[in-house]
């Protein structure tokens, strides 16, 4: 059995855009919560795929045990919450900047934070979460509509002005689904804004097997930037922006990964960043020779953090990648 298990792992998965077989791979050996997994390339749309691709139950289990559910709402220390709230405030303006009210869907609103925004500004907003453990934060402390399970026939066609998909859709299960779900849905003219990050940046280049982005197995697809615009095109989409510089992340992406690099614990600066009610209460935090290690490198690594980042974006090589679309 064991070695059934094994080879059904190492095969080759199928690219789920171009429906033809993985021919690459690109990195191996991935350890993460005790399981082990591989990423493959597309050969024809250039797309990487993580496998094996982990059951629902599997997932939601790992959701609850990783960085992505707060109960108290509060997913870092103070300060960064600060900086986090200040560049939602920019992103809504941004927003703002194509469509100036109306309807608006967050697929993947979390703890609700953006629509909260959005809501405050006279919107009518909904959400869409993974399950109703993902979903009862937002619901609960904003009054938020936010809906569960298949995203497929859950709302009218052509109903919604604006449809944000921010570092989710790597996440999902069926991503082209739910791009032509996401064009349904939207009214002609409508804005769609998808954030990912970028397996083309000099960061993921750097970094490969620990950059931070990577963020295996919850990650099961992860795109280029040129790779999700096409897609996004075929989608029936006009595309009209492409961000390269996102501060909440690119910078930090830098820092996390080159501190991986230097023999610390993974992650281990992320995870000290994080709020009480995330940290796991396992790891041993302070006083610890990582920690120590971590904040001796920032002085050093974190202007050069900010120097790559602004060299990524530069040359359209950004970390993540955020993309402003219009429906035609
Ligand atoms: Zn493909």
């Amino acid at each position: 059995m064991k070695i059934l298990e094994s080879k059904t792992e190492s095969a080759f998965p199928a690219c789920s855009f171009c429906d033809e077989k993985t021919k690459k791979l690109v990195l191996k050996n991935i350890f993460k919560y005790e399981k082990k997994y591989n990423i493959f390339e597309c050969s024809s749309c250039r797309t990487w795929i993580t496998s094996p691709n982990p059951p629902i139950e599997e997932l939601s289990k790992l959701y609850s045990i990783g960085n992505y559910r707060a109960k108290t709402g509060k997913r870092f220390v103070p300060f960064l919450e600060k900086i986090i709230y200040f560049l939602t405030v920019r992103k809504r303006n941004r927003v703002k900047g194509y469509v100036s009210e109306g309807r608006i869907l967050d697929i993947g609103c979390g703890r609700g934070l953006f629509l909260n925004l959005m809501k405050k500004d006279g919107w009518l907003v909904t959400g869409h979460e993974f399950d109703e453990k993902s979903a009862s934060y937002a619901k609960n402390n904003y009054e938020i509509d936010v809906h569960t399970g298949d995203l497929k026939g859950q709302f009218e066609k052509e109903s919604f002005d604006v449809v944000n998909i921010n570092h989710v859709l790597e996440h999902m299960k069926k991503p082209g689904e739910t791009l032509s779900e996401c064009n349904r849905i939207l009214k002609k003219g409508g804005l769609l804004v998808v954030a990912v990050p970028n397996i083309d940046s000099l960061q993921a280049k750097f970094g490969k097997k620990i950059w931070f982005q990577l963020d295996i197995p919850f990650h099961l697809y992860h795109f280029s930037s040129k790779g999700l615009v096409d897609l996004i095109k075929s989608k029936l989409f006009h595309v009209d922006l492409i961000r390269h510089f996102k501060f909440e992340y690119n910078p930090f992406g830098w820092l996390q990964t080159m501190l991986n690099a230097s023999g610390i614990r993974e992650n281990h600066l992320y995870d000290l960043l994080k709020s009480s009610d995330l940290k796991d209460k396992n790891n041993k935090y302070f006083p610890s020779i990582d920690a120590v290690k971590s904040f001796l490198l920032i002085p050093l690594y974190l202007p050069l953090a900010l120097i790559f980042s602004a060299i990524e974006a530069v040359l359209n090589k950004g970390g993540t990648v955020e993309i402003y679309s219009l429906k035609k």
